[in-house]
């Protein structure tokens, strides 16, 4: 690590890397795309079965839908579990919009709970809080959706909470691929349905939008399937109107190569990680994520600073991009002004907009990039 390396003319540190991570699987993948197609099953190929398999098995489910997107993959669990207007969404004010736009599409009402200031996660006591001060009628029909946000897990406490209520479970696992509680499990595996994105971005991507819904009951694994392909029910019958949003066989086939290789890569997202706690610990004012207590599987490395946009604006400048997850919460964009939440009404949430910063650690990267980041975020805060 000198100095010198964080001068503009070295190379530059990117958030992601697409080529990157095709080289280095291109004799992999290429055989398995060319296998779909060569085949005559683009849509609901054998594919997708397999990999729904593998994903299942990969995270101890007993089932895996394939789905359109991430986001698609939420806005049918809710349907799956019969929810619709009148129902009551309890989830994260700090999440990504595609969480409350799920709940809106599907005519409910997202109930934004304020984080925990230092996880940065929904947790037992903003949930409950927030589930005591709905009406009765609402409260006892509550569906409780948590975001593993930035690939944090989730506190245990928040699973016992909806338990003890007994309230239906949606769990948003877009960013945490890879991630497991204390107890060696997957994010997630308490949930009646658990929700993935497989955008090119996350830690298991595509080469173009995917999702999948993952679940041990086999009633919703088959609302599932009937509710991603038009509400067919067999060839010809259309009991009700549904999307159409399937997994294509040829992402399946791309994300089944992936899938082995998924462990490693959170290993080394792991390893990156523990070069900016060990190098950004005590520099200036910044607040690093911590770890919780399970694998993180850091889709994201988020740290908080007042300075942030300065310190942004610097890291541009030696070639680093750093991005922000997210600067407007969604409770603030005007997609969802009409929800009647002003400015000021979840301080956390919008505190973290102004302040968190989500620094390179892809696990394309190498590990002397994460330290070229390091530098450079020291040099801010010494000059
Ligand atoms: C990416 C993401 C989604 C939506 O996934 P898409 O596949 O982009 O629709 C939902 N929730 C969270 C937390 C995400 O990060």
């Amino acid at each position: 690590m000198s100095g010198s390396s964080s001068r503009p003319t070295a190379a530059p540190v990117p958030s992601k890397d697409y080529a990157r991570q095709y080289r280095a699987l291109a004799p992999e993948l290429m055989p398995a795309i060319e296998r779909v197609l060569l085949g005559d099953e683009p849509v609901l190929g054998a594919e997708l079965s397999a990999f729904e398999g593998d994903f299942a098995a990969y995270l101890g489910r007993r089932h895996g839908v394939g789905v359109g997107t991430g986001t698609d993959a939420l806005v049918l669990a809710l349907r799956a579990l019969g929810v619709g207007p009148g129902r009551a969404v309890l989830t994260a004010a700090n999440t990504f919009v595609a969480t409350v736009h799920a709940i809106r599409q599907v005519g409910a009402r997202p109930v934004l709970v304020d984080p925990d200031p230092r996880s940065m996660l929904l947790d037992a006591a903003g949930a409950a809080a927030a589930l005591d001060a709905l009406d009765p009628a609402q409260a006892s029909t509550a569906v409780l959706l948590p975001v593993h946000l930035y690939g944090r897990v989730c506190e245990p406490e928040l699973a016992e909470f909806a338990r003890a209520r007994g309230l239906a479970r949606i769990d948003d696992v877009a960013q945490a691929h890879g991630a497991r509680d204390r107890d060696g499990v997957h994010a997630g595996s308490g949930a009646d349905l658990a929700c993935y994105s497989f955008h090119p971005s996350k830690n298991l991507g595509a080469f173009g939008d995917g999702g999948a819904i993952v679940t041990d009951q086999s009633e919703l694994d088959g609302r599932l399937r009937v509710l991603r392909n038009l509400g067919k029910d067999g060839k010809y019958d259309v009991p009700e109107v549904a999307p159409n949003s399937k997994l294509d066989t040829l992402q399946a086939a791309i994300l089944r190569v992936k899938l082995p290789h998924l462990d490693a890569w959170v290993e080394r997202r792991r390893e990156h990680a523990a070069i900016y706690d060990e190098g950004l610990r005590g520099v200036g004012d910044l607040e690093l994520p911590g770890a919780g207590a399970g694998r993180h599987a850091y889709h994201l490395y988020v740290v908080r600073t007042e300075r942030r946009d300065a310190l942004r604006a610097h890291l541009s400048q030696c070639g680093v991009k750093a991005s922000l997850h997210y600067p407007i919460p969604p409770h603030l964009q005007p997609a969802h002004v009409d929800l009647g939440y002003g400015a000021g009404s979840l301080p956390v949430a919008e505190q973290l907009a102004q302040t968190v910063l989500s620094l390179p650690v892809s696990h394309e990267l190498e590990a002397r990039e994460i330290e070229r980041v390091v530098d450079a975020v020291r040099e801010f805060f010494r000059g």
